[in-house]
């Protein structure tokens, strides 16, 4: 989900560097009390007038009519926990993830539903090339073909040759013209069991979440309650949808929350609501950072060399442009409601 940020240099540079994902930053302050994990989770779909497949998968969490699909360290980044939802005439399967395309295709699925459209969501579906796609119509664009897709990103051209080269081998894309799409509170039902869409936009356009009520859980997708905050520096993302969605994320009606990196499964809504809060507590820390650093007038060059997103120790290509995004996207904010003036012609300080 983040920018620029090829797998050569994230895995190997990042965390040598940092001995962590620089985009996940886990601030360990919540303890997570986890549902009933099945060591190796064999879910035999004859009961539900399925076929005889079943799902061979190392650490699957079984929520009732949904499985998780955990991925590898639990969803990091390339990687990312998918959901699988049965139904007694259909089964949907959510976010296909690295670590479904690595494992193989050990089930048979109905129709693929994607949270949004970036690199780390599509993988698995390299093992369904025929099965039918679906995402918000506002994402569609990223399927339709790799320059689709890089136009979503935005990203300066020095780095957007070789992400594009990364999406292609790395994460297996392929372009999927015939995806349908959907829009907010589509809701589509498999048989005794349903998948509600919610549209969360913010991190893309058609960022959407998917409630499945029988199995009182939620998919959350890159709404993922890190430490890191919500990542709102793409050319289709908006700080101001993000903040929306949050809020609507607030009232969702379920027990266990899935993100699609990371946090995995939140069990509980109280626990739920407190790491939402924690989310998006980033943004307003950022920006009163930001203030402080703004009682001198700063130009926006300034604020992103100062860094407000990464901590000074990342040292990757992709850090300047965004950097540079997000000053330009809180500066523009905070001048809109009067929390800086314009200085001089390029700099600005705390109102
Ligand atoms: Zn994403």
């Amino acid at each position: 989900m983040i920018p620029g940020r090829p797998l050569r240099w994230m895995v190997t540079h990042v965390i040598d560097i940092t001995g962590q994902n620089p985009a996940y930053r886990l601030t360990h302050r919540h303890h997570l009390e986890f549902p009933r994990v099945l060591p190796q989770c064999q879910l035999n779909l004859d009961s539900m007038n399925q076929t005889s497949a079943t799902i061979d998968w190392h650490d699957a969490l079984d929520l009732g009519p949904a499985t998780v699909l955990t991925g590898i360290e639990r969803g990091k980044y390339p990687h990312g926990n998918s959901v699988l939802v049965t139904g007694t005439n259909e089964r949907v399967l959510i976010d296909p993830s690295l670590t479904v395309a690595e494992l193989g295709r050990s089930f048979e699925v109905d129709r693929i539903f994607l949270s949004h459209v970036h690199e780390d969501h599509i993988p698995g579906m390299s093992l369904f090339p025929t099965v039918p796609v679906s995402c918000h119509e506002a994402d569609a664009v990223g399927l339709t073909s790799i320059d689709g897709l890089m136009s979503m990103y935005g990203l300066p051209s020095e780095i957007e040759e070789e992400f594009r080269q990364e999406v292609l081998d790395d994460f297996s894309y392929a372009p999927r013209p015939d995806v349908s799409t959907f829009t907010d509170r589509a809701s589509f039902d498999l048989g005794k069991v349903s998948i509600e869409v919610v549209h969360t936009p913010g991190h893309t356009r058609g960022h959407c979440a998917f409630v499945i009520p029988e199995a009182r859980a939620a998919f959350l997708g890159d709404i993922e309650l890190s430490g890191f905050g919500p990542y709102y520096f793409d050319a289709c993302s908006s700080l101001e949808s993000f903040e929306r969605s949050i809020e609507i994320c607030g009232q969702i009606d379920a027990d266990h929350f899935v993100t699609f990196h990371h946090k995995w499964v939140i069990s509980g809504r109280e626990l739920f609501l407190e790491m939402l809060r924690d989310f998006a507590r980033v943004i307003t820390e950022r920006e009163s950072a930001m203030l402080r650093f703004m009682s001198e007038p700063k130009s926006i060059e300034e604020c992103a060399a100062h860094r407000f997103v990464y901590r000074p120790s990342v040292d990757l290509k992709f850090v300047r442009h965004v950097e540079t995004r997000s000053a330009q996207i809180h500066i523009d904010r905070m001048l809109k409601d009067g929390r800086i003036l314009k200085a001089t012609e390029s700099s600005y300080r705390a109102a």
